[in-house]
């Protein structure tokens, strides 16, 4: 995002981050349809993606986007992200916030209900990786290096160092990475960055 803006700036065009409501605005340009999971989905990406917003100075005949598209509905409502939410995020009644694992991932040390559910370091994920509009993403290998900077005993021991290197210092905050490291759940440590893909239903609902 910084550096779009540097490069902007670069050329004369001057750029400020601008908050808006970008998930409502997708929506009702069609670029975006909201599915069961409260996630944003767009076609030939899927939900695996974030979006930031910046406003740009431009002249009027600089103005070239126009949208065009209805909104349109994506979600087949196939409940399989309702079934695997460690949270029970996800229900008839809709999303509920509260209930949901990514909501205390920012603060210094996350409850212990929320620990015990994570499947990994980085996000939940569950409701993503089960949902069939987003079995066209394969998991991309991981490397060495990640493997390495993500060893269990490494991190435990406290050297995050390469860890934090890859996925940014917020997760330094209250010795987090080494906390949660350190933490047994269902499916063994939480020591993994990535999402691990988990055995698909039939594509029928
Ligand atoms: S898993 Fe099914 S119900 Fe949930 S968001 Fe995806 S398509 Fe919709
Ligand atoms: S991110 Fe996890 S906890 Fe939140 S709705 Fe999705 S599956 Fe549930």
């Amino acid at each position: 995002m910084m550096g779009l803006k540097k490069a902007l700036e670069a050329v004369g065009v001057r750029a400020e981050r601008a908050a808006v409501p970008v998930k409502s605005l997708l929506v009702a340009w069609g670029l975006a349809a909201c599915l069961d999971s409260d996630m944003l989905y767009m076609p030939g990406i899927g939900t695996r993606f974030v979006i930031q917003a910046l406003m740009v100075a431009l002249q009027e005949d600089e103005l070239t986007f126009t949208p065009k598209q209805a909104p349109f509905q994506a979600c087949i409502h196939c409940k399989r992200c309702q079934r695997a939410c460690p949270g029970g995020a996800i229900s008839p009644q809709g999303y509920d916030w509260r209930k949901c694992l990514r909501a205390y991932e920012d603060g210094p040390q996350m409850p212990a209900w929320v620990m015990e559910r994570m499947t990994c370091l980085l996000g939940c994920e569950v409701c993503q990786d089960v949902c069939p509009l987003n079995h066209f993403i394969q998991p991309r290998p991981v490397t060495e290096e990640e493997k390495a900077a993500f060893d269990l005993g490494r991190l435990i021991a406290g050297d995050i160092k390469p860890a934090l290197a890859l996925i940014g210092k917020n997760m330094k905050k209250g010795g987090k990475l080494t906390a949660q490291a350190a933490v047994p759940t269902k499916t063994g440590p939480i020591c993994c960055p990535f999402w691990r893909s988990r055995p698909r239903e039939p594509t029928a609902p």
